[in-house]
């Protein structure tokens, strides 16, 4: 702790006797303490992906009234649910930040709860920080730009519209709130907070894009002006940052202009502004870790607008970052044995499992989503299974009556009998379960040969013998003592 604030009073030393907007500053980020300061602060209450308007709206009105913030109501969605915004600092630049406008997409809502708690907090040798901030800058924070769409867990608004379309005819109450926010208190920077799809990649690697950086396009041309080009420097300053945490777990988001989206558009009013997307992480299936990343990475690129600092980094280091390719899924399994009208080959076979939620819950459902040469296409979970073959599995013969019947060490055995399936005949009040089997009530389920689109139940054996099972998607090894504990089933 003690190490960032003298970093940055020496810093802030350095542009006060300079005068602002300096180029020659050099800020070294001090990421362990940034790190330290996530440990600190984050927001106990929220702990997965799945919260609720009603989770994070006692988060914010709470701080109405304390003098740390200034919290206004902005609107309301279309389901009336109060919007916000949360106003720190008096400072001239002025930096708007808002999240998850893609009801799905929860990540930095997380990490702007955490920074509300680090910016209302005192000591722990962070206080100069507090006070760049509060003196450099004016922050408005919206969160939870898309309430209805967070509340059932979907991309779009209650009006079935996507918010991020809305920039240009304002159709929506989300969008047009937005769109006043911006022309009220026109921002010179802009942070476009969102989600994407865990299954990109960085191309010629097959590490997941964990965070994709974009400083969107204003014109169809892609021209770089003033406003753009220190978006594109601030992003230059979040994958250096980065490159401490997940090297090479970062690329540049697609970068055609759209001119129906927040971001080109707040681009275009001249607010220099950085999408910032969250991506996958191995072992991170509620985005735990990237939270932190998003609070370190949002924190520093606040201090580096406060210090003007963020001109040391080039555009070049912005324009070198790949752009992110789509190769990756699940699980991949390489030379597979398969037969066919007696005909013998080898496959390889990719999983994805797709999630539903079911209030703060979810379970996902595996399906096999190509099949062929994958040489190109990556996993998270990857087997190579030269010597084995493809076993469509069995259902058990013999229901179970509850649920309480049922526990890893049975399960493990009916999966080395080639068994994938049991039914339950007393059906649970929770219907999620996570034994390495799948048990259902009503709905036999299907182990289908190796085809597109097939539910990913399967075994690979080898002389007959189950040796690896494929259950909803998760590859369990039939040596092992122990399964898989993380896995999301559910019972139908
Ligand atoms: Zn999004």
């Amino acid at each position: 702790m003690k190490r960032l604030t003298y970093i940055v009073i020496l810093v802030w030393m350095c542009a006060a006797c300079k005068g602002s907007g300096q180029s020659r500053i050099t800020y070294v980020p001090d990421t362990a303490a940034l790190g330290r300061a996530f440990e600190m602060y984050r927001e106990p209450t929220l702990i997965h992906r799945r919260f609720k308007h009603a989770d994070i709206e006692p988060l914010i009105l709470k701080r109405r009234g304390t003098g740390v913030f200034e919290v206004s109501q902005l609107g309301n969605s279309v389901l009336r649910k109060p919007i916000y915004q949360l106003k720190y600092g008096d400072g001239p630049k002025k930096v708007m930040l808002w999240s998850q406008m893609h009801g799905n997409e929860p990540t930095a809502t997380m990490a702007l709860m955490d920074l509300f708690n680090f910016l209302e907090g005192s000591d722990h040798g962070m206080d100069t920080l507090r006070h760049l901030l509060r003196t450099q800058t004016s922050l408005y924070f919206i969160p939870m730009l898309n309430p209805d769409g967070a509340d059932v867990y979907t991309r779009r608004n209650a009006m079935d519209i996507d918010l991020n379309r809305d920039a240009r005819v304002g159709q929506t109450a989300e969008g047009q709130l937005l769109i006043r926010a911006a022309a009220t208190v026109k921002p010179h920077y802009g942070f476009n907070l969102h989600d994407m799809n865990i299954y990109y990649n960085v191309p010629g690697t097959r590490n997941p894009v964990t965070i994709a950086l974009l400083a969107p396009a204003y014109n169809e041309e892609r021209e770089v002006n003033e406003v753009r080009g220190n978006a594109m420097k601030i992003a230059a300053g979040i994958n250096h940052i980065l490159q401490g945490y997940i090297p090479d777990g970062v690329a540049k988001y697609d970068d055609t202009f759209s001119p129906r989206s927040f971001g080109d558009n707040f681009q275009r009013w001249g607010a220099s502004t950085v999408l910032i997307e969250s991506g996958g992480y191995k072992g991170d299936p509620e985005k735990q870790f990237i939270r932190k990343l998003n609070f370190i990475i949002i924190l520093n690129s606040l201090v580096e607008i406060a210090l003007d600092s963020y001109h040391q980094y080039g555009m070049a280091k912005y324009e070198s970052l790949p752009f992110s390719v789509s190769q990756l899924a699940d699980l991949v399994l390489r030379k597979v044995g398969a037969s066919r009208d007696s005909m013998a080959y080898k496959i390889d076979l990719s999983v994805k499992r797709s999630e539903h939620t079911v209030d703060r819950d979810f379970y996902v459902q595996a399906s096999i989503a190509d099949v062929g040469d994958l040489q190109d296409v990556f996993g998270y979970d990857e087997l190579d299974a030269e010597g084995y073959h493809f076993m469509p599995g069995k259902v058990c013969p013999q229901a179970l009556k509850r649920m309480e019947d049922m526990s890893p060490k049975r399960a493990m055995d009916l999966l080395r009998q080639g068994y994938f399936a049991i039914q339950v005949e007393q059906i649970p009040e929770v219907r999620f379960h996570s034994f390495p089997l799948v048990i259902f009530h009503q709905r036999k389920p299907l182990s289908p040969g190796p085809v597109l689109g097939g539910a990913a139940n399967f075994f690979l054996a080898r002389d007959g013998r189950p040796v690896y099972a494929v259950v909803n998607g998760y590859l369990i090894d039939l040596a092992a003592n122990e399964p898989p504990t993380a896995m999301k089933n559910y019972i139908f």
